[in-house]
């Protein structure tokens, strides 16, 4: 059997969506599908539809040899035994581990880890990271931020997931970035959280809480205010829009205050962004600000040395983090 037919199948398993796909070595995509659940689908179902679509893949296998199957899923997991731990958009999965129970159904291999640690992995081997080792500069410490809905994170260390005694190391979402009592309230019940200033639901929803205080009243976006979305606010931004020019500064801020502290924690020399905020954020130019304000901040020279760059895996991080769990286990001879 030769290399060239060995894939793995992988799946990535967020809140609304399972999507699985079938990857070659290089972190192409052979084959995928995808679907969608319902909030408040029962356990049993959730599962069975994943185990499904799992199925379907390793059916469009055929003759290749599948090396294992790798799951990255939205929530706090235990790497080892990949057992969930009260993962908030898939609440029903609470003490579920997946590699068992499929281990034991498929009969491959099963790895599973949490979506951004795996998508810090795939950006380290096949994304990002890979880009900078043929530029002559294989990063030794890379430090993924995705920011979207939430803010989620990864660190990998010479090619390995840092990933806590718990595996919920990273959460840099949640690092505390106004400690004031009049900060914005986060999800998770703090205030002042990245994630509540300067994700993909907080971008809007700042904007309103100006518009309603009367802030930049001539602003084009006071009459829409109920369908703002950060899209839009980045638009407007583009646009010259004052109050959307002050909410993007706003996040800028958020968002370099909060590398800065990642940046001393793990002195990383690649730090990449993902997601559909950072997709606007690119638009707009703003990486080389955000990187010239984090050196602004640094504490030493070493700390500086360090390139700011957008996620080279774009919709798909999670997935080619997942075969890359696969192709690692593999090698270690799992
Ligand atoms: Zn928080």
């Amino acid at each position: 059997m030769t290399q060239a037919s060995e894939v793995a199948v992988a799946m990535d398993w967020g809140g609304t969506w399972i999507r699985v796909g079938v990857l070659d070595r290089d972190g192409k995509i052979l084959w995928q599908d995808r679907v969608g659940h319902a909030r408040g689908t029962g356990k049993d179902e959730l599962l069975g539809l994943a185990e499904g679509l799992l199925r379907e893949a390793i059916d469009w296998c055929g003759s290749r040899t599948v090396m294992g199957v790798g799951i990255a899923i939205a929530g706090p997991v235990d790497s080892e035994t990949g057992t969930l731990y009260q993962p908030p958009n898939l609440y029903v999965l609470d003490g579920v581990s997946l590699k068992s129970l499929w281990e034991t159904s498929l009969g491959y291999p099963v790895l599973v880890g949490n979506d951004a640690n795996l998508a810090a992995l795939g950006e380290f081997y096949l994304g990002a990271g890979r880009e900078a080792a043929k530029a002559g500069t294989p990063p030794r410490t890379l430090v993924y931020l995705t920011i979207s809905t939430g803010i989620g994170g990864g660190v990998i260390e010479r090619g390995e997931m840092f990933l806590g005694a718990h595996g919920l190391a990273a959460e840099i979402g949640h690092m505390c970035i106004d400690a004031s009592d009049s900060a914005p309230e986060c999800q998770c019940g703090a205030r002042g959280c990245l994630e509540s200033m300067a994700s993909g639901t907080a971008i809007p929803s700042i904007t309103k809480e100006r518009i309603a205080r009367g802030d930049f009243p001539a602003s084009s976006l006071a009459t829409e205010s109920d369908t703002l979305t950060s899209a839009t606010v980045l638009q407007a931004a583009g646009r010259g829009d004052p109050l959307a020019v002050s909410v993007l500064d706003g996040v800028v801020f958020a968002l370099s205050v909060g590398l800065t502290n990642v940046l001393h924690l793990y002195n990383p020399d690649l730090v990449v962004l993902g997601g559909g905020v950072t997709l606007g954020l690119v638009e707009l130019d703003m990486l080389p600000r955000i990187g010239e304000m984090i050196k602004g901040r640094a504490m030493s020279e070493f700390h500086k040395e360090f390139r700011l760059v957008a996620s080279h895996l774009g919709d798909d991080p999670g997935m080619v983090g997942a075969a890359t769990l696969v192709w690692q286990n593999a090698q270690a001879g799992g």
